[in-house]
C-alpha cells in the first residue's frame, strides 16, 4: 500500500460512523458512492424484513418510525444488526388524553423524535399544539404527514391546513423542529396548488410556501421520502436543482417504502392506489437516483446522510 493510499484508509476509517462496523459501512457506500440514511424507515413485525429492505436498497443506517409498545422490539433489532437502525422516533394518537405522557415515556425511553405523527386532526389544532409544545420541551423534532386529498374514497385529511395555517405555527413555536411530510406539504412547493390532486404534475410555478418557509424559518426541515416527495423532485428539473441547492442545509432523505426486498418486490406504495408511478419500484432506490443525478456529490452527501446525522445528533 502505498504510503498516501494508507492515509487516505486511515482517514477513511475515521470518518466511518461509530454505531456502524466498517465492513457493514463499506458495502453501501460502494452502491450510492456514500453511506446513506434512511428517516423514514415504518418498523417491520418480522425483525429480518427490517434488515432486508437496508440491505437490499444499498442502505447504512435508519430511523425506525413506531407507534405502540415497541421497546422490545427496537432493542431486538439492534442485536440483530447492531448499529443498522441507529434511532428510533415514537408516535401516539394526538387526540387521545395521554398523548404527552406516553411521548414522554418514550424519549425516556431513547426515542429521538415524535414521528410519523399522522392525525386526523388541524395542523394548528389543539391536539398538534400539545405536542409541538412538548417536543420544544423535550427537545426532538416532530415528524408531520401533511395530506388534504384522499387517496381511496372517505380516506380524509390529515393535519389539515398546511398551505393556510401552518405558517403561523412555524412563528409560534421557533423552539420546535418540524420535519415536513408527505402530499400537501411537497405539493406546496408549487404555488399553484390548491389541493386539486395528491401528486400534482407539470412544471412547478416558483414562489410556493414550502420552497418560500424552509428558507424563511430555520426550525423546519424536509423529509423527501414517499412518493410525494419523488413526485414533487420529478416534475422540473430545472426547479429541483435550485430547490437542492438552496435548501442542502435542510432536506433529508427518507424512503417510506413498503417493499420487501429493496428492489421494489412485493408493495411499495402501501394501499396507496394513487402512487401508482411507483408501482413495483423501491421508492428509496428511484429516490437516491434521483437525486444523485440532480445534486452535486456533496450536496448529496448533506442531503443522504450527514443533515440528519447533526439533527439528531447522531456520531459519524
Ligand atoms: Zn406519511
Ligand atoms: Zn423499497
Amino acid at each position: 500500500m502505498k504510503r498516501r493510499d494508507f492515509l487516505g484508509a486511515v482517514a477513511a476509517s475515521a470518518a466511518a460512523p461509530a454505531l456502524v462496523s466498517s465492513k457493514t459501512a463499506a458495502e453501501p457506500a460502494g452502491e450510492w458512492g456514500v453511506n446513506v440514511f434512511d428517516l423514514h424507515f415504518h418498523l417491520r413485525p418480522q425483525p429480518s424484513a427490517n434488515l432486508a429492505h437496508l440491505a437490499g436498497a444499498g442502505i447504512a443506517q435508519a430511523n425506525l418510525l413506531t407507534r405502540g409498545d415497541v421497546l422490545d422490539q427496537v432493542k431486538a433489532l439492534s442485536v440483530l444488526a447492531p448499529g443498522r437502525f441507529a434511532t428510533w422516533f415514537a408516535s401516539t394518537d394526538v387526540a387521545k388524553p395521554d398523548a404527552e405522557a406516553v411521548l414522554t415515556q418514550a424519549v425516556k425511553q431513547g426515542a429521538r423524535g415524535f414521528g410519523e405523527m399522522k392525525f386526523h386532526v388541524a395542523a394548528d389544532g389543539p391536539e398538534f399544539r400539545r405536542a409541538y409544545a412538548l417536543a420544544a420541551e423535550l427537545q426532538v423534532p416532530i415528524l408531520i404527514h401533511f395530506q388534504e386529498v384522499d387517496h381511496f374514497p372517505n380516506e380524509g385529511s390529515w393535519a389539515t391546513g398546511y398551505a393556510s395555517v401552518f405558517e403561523s405555527v412555524l412563528k409560534a413555536n421557533p423552539k420546535t423542529t418540524f420535519i415536513g411530510h408527505a402530499d400537501a406539504f411537497w405539493a406546496n412547493v408549487s404555488a399553484d396548488y390548491r389541493n386539486e390532486a395528491a401528486y400534482p404534475t407539470g412544471p412547478i410555478k416558483r414562489g410556493g410556501v414550502t420552497d418560500q418557509w424552509l428558507s424563511d424559518y430555520p426550525n423546519l426541515y424536509a423529509d423527501m421520502s414517499a412518493n410525494s416527495g419523488n413526485n414533487a423532485m420529478s416534475r422540473d428539473p430545472e426547479f429541483t436543482a435550485g430547490f437542492l441547492e438552496r435548501h442542502q442545509d435542510k432536506l433529508l432523505f427518507g424512503s417510506d417504502c413498503s417493499c420487501s426486498d429493496g428492489h421494489g418486490g412485493g408493495v411499495s406504495q402501501a394501499n396507496n392506489p394513487a402512487a401508482a408511478r411507483l408501482a413495483g419500484k423501491c421508492v428509496a432506490r428511484e429516490t437516491l437516483s434521483l437525486l444523485k443525478r440532480q445534486a452535486s456529490p456533496a450536496v448529496f452527501r448533506k442531503i443522504a446522510w450527514q443533515n440528519v446525522h447533526r439533527l439528531l445528533r447522531i456520531p459519524e
